[in-house]
């Protein structure tokens, strides 16, 4: 005679462990400042007098950096309160870049070993930016190779492949606390213009953009969602011909945004406009703006301005008042070698010079080419 089958199944373990790793990163983040809202200074001949505010949200003063430290620290409390870390997991992402630097600060926080798999290309500033966190490097030929190759060692020792290109825009509690965009909208209250005609900004994971996109229609705000994307990034042609599906085949030039395939945060329903910006001007105006405000900005950031000028010009022209705000993604600071090297802009065929008339001209006249 069969044994009755079971009607129970009871996997409870206790969650000491987890419950204290929720409170560490709570009371990380109780630590922790907002970060500002600078206004950015526009020409007083045409900007205050047409009653025009440029804003920046200054993501820099994150402790790990840049505005991935918003997304690391969500994607932590997501998988742990899914259930996919505890005290022996190894913790496993696809990045080179700033998510990784985030990351591992996390990962360092709760006492877990924290791999970033990267392409073998990767710089020693970048590198030794991770490892000085506490994380380890881990190296591919090809950048292509760097989601299989995380769910490998995923696999091999039993760690959790965080995946911020996927979990970006589950992972962020978009309708408030204190997200991105509740924050900005919060901070403009007290502004001549507290609801902006537009926010721009550019899309790596997505995440971000999903934030706010959905946070505009959650509170029905009037402001208009622009991405700005750099060349070789498949966001654009995918918004602008409604197809997911397109790839590339090649690597944006402008660190942190543009991607060669649509990741799945990226969600176009919440983007009313996209603008493509050429490598180049990104660049410029990344120098633009940082002789304006005294210290460097990052390229991503020079995508950011380079769209927001489009469309304050554009403002300007129809003759409306009002305000727009972007991010000030990452410093500068950690570009020297790159975007801020003349030897290494020309070994990249990058000449942003072209494009400096164009922001003189918009200084000057409030116009845009
Ligand atoms: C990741 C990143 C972005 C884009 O943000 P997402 O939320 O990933 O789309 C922009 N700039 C920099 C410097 C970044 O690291």
């Amino acid at each position: 005679m069969s044994r009755p089958a079971s009607t129970t199944a009871d996997r409870s373990q206790p969650r000491t462990w987890v419950d204290n790793a929720v409170r560490l990163i709570e009371a990380d983040a109780r630590r922790s400042a907002d970060t500002h809202l600078l206004r950015y200074p526009l020409p007083s001949a045409w900007g205050e007098r047409c009653g025009l505010q440029l804003y920046l949200k200054d993501e820099t003063t994150h402790i790990t950096g840049s505005l991935k430290h918003r997304l690391a620290r969500s994607l932590f409390l997501y998988a742990l309160c899914n259930g996919w870390i505890d005290e022996h997991t190894t913790v496993i992402e696809a990045s080179s870049g700033s998510t990784a630097v985030s990351e591992a600060y996390f990962a360092a926080l709760l006492g877990l070993p924290f791999i970033a798999v990267m392409p073998s290309s990767t710089s020693a500033s970048k590198i030794a930016l991770i490892e000085s966190q506490g994380g380890r490097c881990h190296f591919v030929d090809e950048s292509s190779q760097v989601y299989a190759e995380a769910e490998r060692l995923a696999e091999e020792t039993g760690g959790h492949y965080i995946d911020q290109f996927t979990n970006a825009e589950r992972a962020t509690d978009w309708r408030g606390n204190n997200n991105i965009a509740e924050s900005i909208f919060e901070q403009m209250r007290d502004e001549a213009h507290p609801v902006p005609d537009w926010i721009v900004v550019g899309a790596g994971t997505g995440g971000t953009s999903a934030t706010i996109g959905r946070y505009i229609r959650y509170r029905r705000h009037a402001t208009r969602l622009c991405v700005v994307d750099p060349e070789n990034s498949a966001f654009f042609p995918a918004y602008a011909q409604d197809d997911p599906d397109v790839v590339t085949g090649s690597s944006s030039r402008i660190e942190g945004i543009g991607r060669p395939r649509v990741e799945p945060s990226f969600l176009p329903g919440v983007v009313d406009r996209m603008v493509v910006v050429p490598d180049a001007a990104s660049v410029a105006a990344a120098w633009h703006a940082s002789k304006v405000l005294g210290r460097r900005v990052g390229p991503s950031t020079g995508t950011n301005l380079w769209g927001a000028f489009g469309l304050l010009a554009e403002m300007k022209a129809e003759g409306c008042r009002g305000s727009v705000v972007t991010l000030l993604a990452d410093s500068g600071d950690r570009y020297a070698d790159t975007y801020f090297c003349d030897e290494w802009l020309t070994s990249q065929g990058l000449a942003p010079s072209a494009f400096e008339s164009a922001l003189t001209d918009f200084e000057r006249s409030g116009r845009w080419p």
